[in-house]
């Protein structure tokens, strides 16, 4: 058993020798402390500094970082990772010059997803999306969001929400649910999207919110999902119901998506690639993070690149998030989405970090607890392998997490020296 660390004198645990990239914004580059040191206490960080100001006092543990670079936890901020099947053939198929109708008729596309998880059992998506979720965490990630969306109806929507939950309850990772039941219309509404509408509003986000299992709400509004219209009744009632919104804005074509968060004061807005100038001002006022996900920019072969220059322009917080699923981005690597945004986007390395660190944890409202290496924040941290940061964002494939703690825990050490 533990004993109350509150009564004990001293820190738990003293980091030294280490490099520190707090990621804290407005000073040097990546917020940047070179031999620094970090003092743990209580699962939270107790003191962050350069080590020759490090105060005089005991320390159960004192851990030698041998001169490497520590990052704050990584936060994954949007994912889709509770799924049954995979689309691995149709990948194939289009590969082989299939059409979208052609792998539509031959049951492929979301609905396919659909039916393999309302089949899939509780425990057997538990066991696919824990899996998926060790990749994860083995480069370093700590927070992670997950989205429902796959069920769309009740029972099947809820059922993806306890098995987010109990990843959160079974692995050392602070887990964000998210209800997304306005991903796409399920096959037995075709025709009916109005009323597969009333069902969300008026059935299911009472049962999500009286049940406790998400933390927001998301939907899709594109011309093949859901309309601004939609979205707005949707919205609405989140908010009458106390759950914060976000949304899959503007990822096909301007929808006016992102300022539609706006107006609802929405965490984040996801993917903007065709967003407008107007709609990022609007996000800029209302303070919603923008989230770019270059995984499904790169699967599904996107060119319209997403407004980055104008993000800077007017000072949104720019995230980045693996967006893991199994139709636009299968991925379970956030450091390759480091790569991609840098590539493809042209995100310069130190705001890649950022935005899987501090503006990944704002985009889940979250950042009071982390994102950063500041004290008072949850203690963690990931240990790197690297000579600089910028090595995070350079290797394309490689993981170079040597150590990662969280809460003040270690909870893997890789076994590279
Ligand atoms: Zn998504």
């Amino acid at each position: 058993m533990r004993r109350a660390a509150a009564s004990r004198p001293g820190w738990d645990a003293v980091w030294v020798n280490a490099n520190l990239a707090t990621m804290v914004a407005g000073g040097d580059a990546y917020g940047a402390i070179r031999d620094g040191a970090i003092a743990v206490k209580d699962g939270q960080i107790a003191w962050v500094g350069p080590r020759k100001s490090l105060p005089r006092q005991k320390a159960r543990y004192e851990r030698d970082a041998g001169g490497r670079w520590i990052t704050p936890g990584l936060v994954d901020c949007h994912t889709h990772l509770v799924f049954a099947g995979e689309r691995a053939q149709e990948f194939e198929m289009r590969l082989k010059g299939a059409t979208y109708e052609q792998i539509a008729r031959s049951g492929g596309g979301i609905n396919s997803t659909v039916t393999a998880t309302r089949k899939a059992s509780e425990e057997a998506l538990f066991t696919a999306a824990a899996r998926r979720l060790k990749s994860l965490m083995a480069e370093g990630v700590t927070t992670i969001e997950i989205k429902s969306g796959y069920g769309l109806d009740l029972a099947n929507e809820l059922k993806m929400l306890r098995v987010a939950r109990r990843l959160g309850e079974e692995f050392p990772v602070t887990v964000k649910t998210t209800f997304l039941g306005a991903h796409a219309l399920p096959a037995e509404f075709a025709g009916r999207q109005g009323a597969y509408v009333d069902l969300v509003v008026d059935k299911m986000l009472p049962a999500v919110a009286r049940t406790g299992l998400a933390d927001a709400v998301d939907a899709f509004a594109e011309k093949i999902a859901f309309t601004p219209q939609e979205t707005t009744r949707i919205f609405a009632k989140a908010k009458l119901l106390g759950l914060p919104v976000k949304l899959h804005a503007d990822q096909l074509s301007d929808q006016g998506g992102a300022a539609l968060s706006a107006e609802f004061g929405a965490l984040s807005a996801d993917h903007l690639e065709y967003t407008s100038e107007a709609g990022i001002k609007a996000m800029a006022t209302s303070g919603t993070v923008a989230v770019l996900l270059p995984g499904a920019f790169y699967f599904l072969r996107e060119t319209k690149l997403p407004p980055l220059a104008l993000f800077r322009q007017h000072g949104v917080p720019i995230a980045l998030a693996s967006d893991g699923n199994p139709g636009s981005a299968p991925t379970v690597s956030l450091l390759l989405m480091l790569n991609m945004a840098c590539t493809l986007f042209r995100m310069t390395p130190e705001e890649a970090l950022a935005g899987v660190t501090r503006n990944g944890a704002q985009a889940l409202g979250v950042a009071a607890q982390c994102g950063t290496l500041e004290e008072g924040k949850r203690a963690d941290l990931v240990v790197w392998d690297i000579g600089h940061p910028a090595e995070l964002s350079y290797w394309l494939g490689h993981n170079p997490a040597r150590t990662v703690v969280r809460g003040g825990r270690i909870v893997r050490q890789s076994r590279k020296s």
